[in-house]
C-alpha cells in the first residue's frame, strides 16, 4: 500500500482534528511550516503530548522525536526545571510589567557568561524579530545600507532577509553573481537593492565584492554553518575570511546563531568554531522550548541600544516567562560533559546512519556537528545552496521518512532540515533509531 494509506490507517484522529482544523485556521495549522505542502504529507500529525525525547500523537502513537519543535527543545519535552521555574516565578511574580526586574538582569548575566566574544544582550520574542533588530542595528551604526546574505541561507520571515533561502536556481542566476529572490510574495522589490546575495563557501566571491563594494556594507549576515539547507559546515578558514574582511571595511559580522546557539556547544558556533561576531542572535535552545529569542552583542555593538538612539523596543519583550526559561535553562546547560556527552551519542547515531545506508548500497552522507545533522541522499559533496539543489535527491529522502515515521521515529520530512538531538535523548533511543533505520533502509533499497 502507498504510504497516505499506511499513515492514514495509523492515524484516524489526527486525520480528524485536521479535517475540523481546517475550518477556523488558515491551512489546518499555526504555520505554513506544518502544512502538507511543506513536507507534512499527506497531514501533519496532532501531538498528544511530548515527554523527555519522545512524542505521542492523538492516536497514541509514540515517536522517538528529532524534530525537537524544530530546534528549541533543546532540553527535552516538559523538563521538569525549566516547567517549575517558569511556573513558579508566573505564579510569584506576575508575566509582564513594561519595566525592567531583577531576573531578567539574572538571565543576561547568564547568557554573557555561556557564550565568548558578547558583552551584552536584549531579550525578544523570535529569530525573526531578533534578526531584523541586529541588521537594522548594523545599518544605524554603520549608517550604510548594504546588508551581504548567503543563498540557501534562513534568517526569519521579516522582509529585509526573506529572501533567496531556497529558490530555484535558474531564477537566481550565475552562481558567481547570484540575484536576490524574494521566497514569497509581498515583499517589496525595491528592497532588492539593499541586498547582495553570494555563494557561501566561496572565498573568491566575498574579497571580489569586498574590493569593489566593501565600503557601502552595514553586515555581512550568515548562519556560521547552514542548517537550513540540510546542514552545510564551513570549509578551513572560511569563518575566519569573514571575519577578517568586515574588519577591514569597517562592516559588522552578524552571526545568525538561531540554530547553532547552545546546540553542540554552550558558547554555540562562536565557541565551536572559535571567531566572534560582532552581533548574534539566539532563539531556538535558549529557552529551553520557551518562546524568547536575543540579540547579543560587543559593548561596542550595542552603543546605540545602549544610548537610546536606536529603539530596540517590543511589549513581550524580556517578559517573566522568557528570562525564567533562559535563566533555568543557561543553569541545566553548564551541566560538567553533558555536551561531550551528547554529542558522542548524536554522533553514534551519525555514523551508525551511514554504515546502514553503505551496507544497503544507498549513496547518503551524513553532515553535521553533534547533536545536530543531516543524511543527505547524495553522492557528491555538498558545499553550498547549489550543490544541495543539483544533487541532493529528495525524492530518496521522502522515502526513508515515510518509512522512518511508519516505524515511529519523527524528524523532518524534508531533506533540506535536519535532525535535532536533545541533551535528553538516551543511548536506547539510539539503538531503537538504528535498527528503525535499517529496516527503512532495506526497503528503500529495494
Ligand atoms: N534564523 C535562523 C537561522 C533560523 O533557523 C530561523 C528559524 O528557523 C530564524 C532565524 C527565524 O526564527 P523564528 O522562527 O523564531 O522567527
Amino acid at each position: 500500500p502507498r504510504f497516505d494509506e499506511r499513515f492514514a490507517s495509523r492515524t484516524p484522529r489526527t486525520r480528524a482534528l485536521f479535517e475540523r482544523a481546517k475550518k477556523t485556521i488558515p491551512g489546518g495549522a499555526g504555520s505554513t511550516a506544518r502544512l502538507p505542502r511543506n513536507g507534512w504529507k499527506p497531514y501533519p500529525l496532532f501531538v498528544a503530548e511530548g515527554e523527555g525525547s519522545r512524542l505521542r500523537d492523538v492516536d497514541g502513537n509514540e515517536y522517538i522525536d528529532y524534530l525537537l519543535g524544530l530546534g528549541p527543545m533543546i532540553l527535552g519535552h516538559r523538563n521538569p526545571v525549566i516547567t517549575r521555574a517558569v511556573s513558579d516565578a508566573v505564579a510569584n511574580l506576575g508575566t509582564c510589567f513594561g519595566l525592567p526586574y531583577e531576573l531578567e538582569i539574572e538571565a543576561a548575566e547568564k547568557v554573557v557568561a555561556a557564550v565568548p566574544g558578547i558583552d551584552q544582550v536584549r531579550f525578544t520574542n523570535s529569530g525573526s524579530e531578533a534578526v531584523g533588530t541586529a541588521v537594522r542595528l548594523a545599518r544605524a551604526t554603520t549608517g550604510r545600507r548594504l546588508i551581504v546574505r548567503f543563498e540557501g541561507h534562513y534568517h526569519g520571515w521579516q522582509d529585509t532577509v526573506y529572501w533567496s533561502n531556497h529558490v530555484d536556481p535558474a531564477l537566481a542566476g550565475p552562481i558567481e553573481n547570484p540575484r536576490p529572490v524574494a521566497m514569497g510574495g509581498g515583499v517589496p522589490t525595491e528592497l532588492e537593492d539593499t541586498l547582495v546575495v553570494l555563494n557561501w563557501n566561496d572565498p573568491e566571491a566575498l574579497i571580489a565584492l569586498m574590493e569593489s563594494r566593501g565600503h557601502e556594507i552595514a553586515a555581512v549576515l550568515t548562519e556560521p554553518a547552514v542548517f537550513n539547507t540540510g546542514c552545510i559546515l564551513p570549509e578551513p578558514g572560511y569563518l575566519e575570511l569573514l571575519r577578517e574582511q568586515t574588519t577591514k571595511y569597517g562592516a559588522m559580522l552578524i552571526f545568525d546563531e538561531v540554530i547553532t546557539g547552545f546546540r553542540f556547544a554552550r558558547g554555540g558556533a562562536q565557541e565551536w568554531f572559535g571567531i566572534t561576531a560582532d552581533l548574534v542572535t539566539y532563539a531556538k535552545g535558549l529557552g529551553g522550548g520557551f518562546p524568547v529569542a536575543a540579540v547579543a552583542g560587543t559593548r561596542e555593538a550595542m552603543r546605540l541600544i545602549a544610548d537610546g538612539t536606536y529603539s530596540h523596543s517590543g511589549t513581550y519583550n524580556a517578559n517573566v516567562v522568557q528570562c525564567a526559561a533562559v535563566s533555568a535553562t543557561m543553569d541545566l546547560l553548564a551541566e560538567p560533559g553533558l555536551y561531550e556527552r551528547q554529542r558522542a551519542l548524536g554522533d553514534r547515531l551519525a555514523t551508525g546512519l551511514e554504515t546502514i545506508a553503505r551496507d544497503r548500497g544507498v549513496a547518503a552522507h551524513v553532515t553535521g556537528i553533534g547533536t545536530v545533522f543531516q543524511l543527505w541522499f547524495a553522492d557528491q559533496k555538498i558545499r553550498n545552496w547549489r550543490d544541495a539543489a543539483a544533487y541532493a535527491r529528495e525524492d530518496v529522502f521522502t522515502r526513508w521518512y515515510e518509512e522512518m515515521v511508519l516505524r515511529g521515529v519523527l524528524f523532518h520530512p524534508l531533506q533540506f532540515e535536519n535532525l535535532f538531538i536533545s541533551l535528553v535523548h538516551t543511548d536506547a533511543d539510539i539503538d531503537a533509531t538504528l535498527n528503525a533505520a535499517d529496516d527503512a533502509m532495506s526497503v528503500i533499497a529495494r
